[in-house]
C-alpha cells in the first residue's frame, strides 16, 4: 500500500519523503538536527529554548512514559522508576556491567552471565534496546512536530570505539522507534563534518575530536583524506565528565559551609537539589568568574579560581588519554592539524584553555559543543539523501575477525585495521568423511586460539551432500558493511547448499577490554605460535591415524605380518605423542610412519591397479 505524507501544518499533501535527520543518541543528552535550507540545524523543545532531551526514560504507576525534561525530575522522586544512562548497557552483557551495579539508582538485574543485561522496572524487564527506543520516539515526535510531517529515516551516531553489538543495539533501537536506520556514524567523524573539515581536499590532515561530555570522556585521532575519515585510535575514559565537577563542587560546599553531610546522605531531594544547584554553579562559572546563591537558607558561592583548583586533576586524566591516544596512532602532538571540541562541558573555560595549550593551537569551538555531533549527523544524512556528492565515511575495524578452525585456532578473515566497508573470504573444507554438518563459529581478536578471543556467533551450514573428507569446497564469506556490521555467508560449491548470518554478538566489548585484548595478543605471540604449532601438528597425526587405520582395514591381504604389527607399533607412538605437549616429537614419529608405510602404499597401489586390469574382459 502506498503512504501519503500530508504536510499537517499546511494541509497538503507532502512532497515525496526524503528527508533523513541525523540523531545524537548521548548518555546524558539526546537531539535530533535536519537541513534546512542548506544548513544544519538542532530541532528545539516547544518553547525554542533547548534543543537538549536529557536521555532520561520514567515509568509512571500507570505505565506511563516520559521522556526528558519531565523525566529528569523523576530522579529524585521515582529513582528506581527513572532510568539514566541506558547507553552505558547497550549492547552489554551482564558480565560486562558487574561491578557497575552502584552506578544505577535503578535495577540492572544481575545474573552473571553473557546474555544481554534487562532493566527491571517495577514487574517488567526492559533490554537497553527498548530504552533507547523511547528516547528516540520522543526525538522523533519532537521533529516531526516541528516539520509537521512524518520522519522514517535517520542516522545515529555512536562512540569510535563502540563495537558490532553495539552498534547493532543501536540499530534495533532505531528500528524499534520506527525509524530506518541508513547509517551508524562515529561521533568523533560527525563532530568533525559539522566544522567541515571534509572540505578540505587539498590536504591530509590529522583531527583530533576532544568530547568531554556529563559522565565520559573520549579523544579519538582522526585521518582525513579525500573526503575519507579513518580512525586511526580512541582513548578515554567511560567515567569521566562534567558530573565529577558537580561533585567536586558539592563536597567543597559540604566542607566549607559545614553542611551537614549526614543529613545529605539521608535526604535524597536535598542533596539532589544541591547537585543541581551545583551544576548551575558550573555553567556559571563559564561565563563569570563568582558564582553566590543559596539553598534551604544556607548561602553557597565559589568562584572561578577555586573551581579550576577542585578540577584540574580530572582535566590533567583527560590530557593523559590524548597523550595515550597519540601514541596508539604513532604520532606526536604538533601533527595534529585540527583540535574539535565536543560535548557540554567543553564550555568549562579551564578545559578549553588546557586542551589548547596541550596541542599547541586554537581548537574549533564555534559551534555549540551541544550540539557539533547531532549536526554533522544531519549533514551526513543530507550526504546519503544524495544532497551533497562529495563526502564519503570510512572507518576501521578494531579488532581482527576470523573463525574456529580445527582444533580450536583462530583463522583470521579480517584484519584489524581494515577500511570499512570490505569483504573477504576463504575456502574451508570439512575434516571426517560423510559429514553432513558444518560448524561456523565467528570470533573477534588478537589470538591464536579462539579460547582467548571473543566469540561473536554460530551457525551451522546444513545438508552437505555426504562426500570423503576434504572434497567439500566450502567458502566462507565476511561483509562488514560501513556500519561495522558483520554478515557471514556459507556455501558448498558442489552442492550450492547456502546459509548466512547477520552478527548479533551475544555481548559487547569495552574500550578497556578491547586494548586488552590487543595487549595480551601481543604478550602472549610466542607462547600462542607454540600452542600453535602443536595443535597443528596434533591436526595432521589425527589425519594420519585416521588414514593409517583405513589403510590396514583395505589392505590386509598384500601385508605382511610384520608390517602390519609395524604400522600398529608406529600408530600406538603417534597416538601416544599426541597426547603429550611435545610438537618435534609428533612431527618426528609422523615422518618415520611416512617412511614405512610409503613402500607399503605403493604396492597397495600396484595392487589395486593390477586388479582393476584384471577386472577388465579382453574380448
Ligand atoms: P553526553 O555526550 O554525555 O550526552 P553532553 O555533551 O550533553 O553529554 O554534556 C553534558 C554535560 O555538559 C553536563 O555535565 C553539563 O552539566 C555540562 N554542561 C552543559 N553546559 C555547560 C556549561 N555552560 N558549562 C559547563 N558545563 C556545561
Ligand atoms: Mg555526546
Amino acid at each position: 500500500m502506498a503512504r501519503i505524507p500530508i504536510n499537517i501544518k499546511e494541509g497538503k499533501v507532502a512532497k515525496e519523503d526524503d528527508l533523513i535527520v541525523g540523531i545524537d543518541l548521548g548518555t546524558t543528552n539526546s537531539l535530533v538536527a535536519y537541513i534546512k535550507d542548506g544548513k544544519a540545524i538542532a530541532v528545539r523543545d516547544q518553547e525554542g529554548k533547548s534543543s537538549l532531551v536529557p536521555s532520561i526514560v520514567y515509568f509512571s504507576a500507570i505505565g506511563r512514559i516520559v521522556v526528558g525534561d519531565s523525566a529528569k525530575d523523576k530522579l529524585i522522586t521515582h529513582p528506581e522508576n527513572t532510568i539514566y544512562s541506558v547507553k552505558r548497557l547497550m549492547g552489554k552483557s551482564y558480565k560486562d556491567v558487574a561491578g557497575l551495579e552502584n552506578y544505577f539508582g535503578y535495577k540492572v538485574i544481575d545474573d552473571d552471565t553473557e546474555s544481554l543485561v534487562k532493566i527491571r522496572v517495577e514487574d517488567r524487564f526492559y533490554t537497553p534496546i527498548e530504552l533507547s527506543a523511547e528516547i528516540l520516539k520522543a526525538l522523533k515526535v519532537r521533529v516531526e512536530t516541528e516539520l509537521g510531517r512524518p520522519v522514517h529515516r535517520a542516522v545515529i551516531t555512536v562512540p569510535a570505539y563502540f563495537n558490532d553489538a553495539q552498534r547493532q543495539a543501536t540499530r534495533d533501537a532505531g528500528k524499534l522507534a520506527g525509524l530506518d536506520v541508513l547509517r551508524i556514524v562515529n561521533e568523533p567523524t560527525a563532530a568533525s563534518l559539522a566544522y567541515g573539515l571534509d572540505k578540505d581536499n587539498q590536504h591530509d590532515q590529522t583531527i583530533a575530536v576532544y568530547d568531554l561530555g556529563g559522565g565520559t570522556f573520549d579523544i579519538s585521532i582522526l585521518h582525513l583524506h579525500d573526503g575519507i575519515f579513518e580512525v586511526l585510535s580512541t582513548n578515554g575514559d567511560t567515567f569521566l565528565g562534567g558530573d565529577d565537577f558537580d561533585r567536586a563542587i558539592m563536597d567543597y560546599w559540604i566542607e566549607h559551609h559545614q553542611l551537614d553531610a549526614e543529613e545529605l546522605a539521608r535526604n535524597k531531594e536535598l542533596s539532589q537539589a544541591l547537585r543541581l544547584k551545583a551544576e548551575e554553579a558550573k555553567k556559571t562559572l563559564s561565563k563569570e568568574a563568582r558564582f553566590q546563591s543559596s539553598l534551604n537558607g544556607y548561602a553557597v558561592s565559589i568562584d572561578r579560581d577555586t573551581f579550576n583548583g577542585l578540577i584540574r586533576k580530572y582535566v590533567d586524566k583527560t590530557l593523559d588519554c590524548c597523550r595515550n591516544a597519540l601514541r596508539d596512532a604513532q604520532l606526536d602532538k604538533k601533527q595534529i592539524d585540527r583540535v574539535v571540541m565536543v560535548g557540554g562541558t567543553t564550555r568549562v573555560p579551564l578545559v578549553k584553555t588546557s586542551v589548547s595549550e596541550f596541542f599547541g593551537k586554537p581548537v574549533y569551538d564555534q559551534l555549540d559543543p551541544d550540539e557539533v555531533v547531532a549536526l554533522g549527523a544531519a549533514i551526513q544524512a543530507d550526504v546519503l539523501a544524495g544532497n551533497q556528492k562529495e563526502v564519503l565515511l570510512l572507518d576501521v575495524t578494531p579488532l581482527s575477525l576470523g573463525i574456529e578452525t580445527v582444533g580450536g585456532l583462530m583463522d583470521t578473515i579480517i584484519p584489524r585495521n581494515t577500511k570499512i566497508p570490505t569483504r573477504a573470504g576463504r575456502q574451508y573444507t570439512t575434516s571426517v568423511d560423510g559429514q553432513r554438518n558444518l560448524k561456523i563459529a565467528v570470533y573477534q581478536g588478537e589470538r591464536d586460539l579462539v579460547e582467548n578471543n571473543r566469540k561473536l556467533g554460530e551457525f551451522i551450514l546444513k545438508g552437505i551432500p555426504p562426500m570423503p573428507a576434504g572434497l567439500p569446497k566450502i567458502e566462507i564469506h565476511f561483509i562488514l558493511n560501513a556500519d561495522g556490521i558483520l554478515k557471514v555467508k556459507a556455501k558448498e560449491l558442489r552442492s550450492n547448499v547456502e546459509q548466512e548470518i547477520e552478527i548479533r554478538s551475544s555481548y559487547g566489548l569495552s574500550e578497556e577490554e578491547m586494548a586488552k585484548m590487543l595487549l595480551e595478543s601481543i604478550q602472549h605471540a610466542e607462547e600462542d605460535m607454540a600452542v600453535r604449532g602443536l595443535l597443528e601438528a596434533r591436526n595432521e597425526a589425527r589425519n594420519i591415524l585416521l588414514s593409517a587405520d583405513k589403510f590396514l582395514q583395505q589392505n590386509r591381504a598384500i601385508l605382511s605380518d610384520e608390517e602390519i604389527s609395524g604400522i600398529r607399533e608406529y600408530r600406538e607412538q603417534l597416538r601416544l605423542a599426541t597426547e603429550g605437549e611435545d610438537k618435534d616429537l609428533i612431527n618426528r614419529v609422523m615422518e618415520e610412519i611416512n617412511e614405512f608405510t610409503r613402500p607399503l602404499a605403493q604396492r597397495a597401489m600396484d595392487a589395486v591397479i593390477a586388479d582393476s586390469l584384471r577386472g577388465k574382459k579382453i574380448s
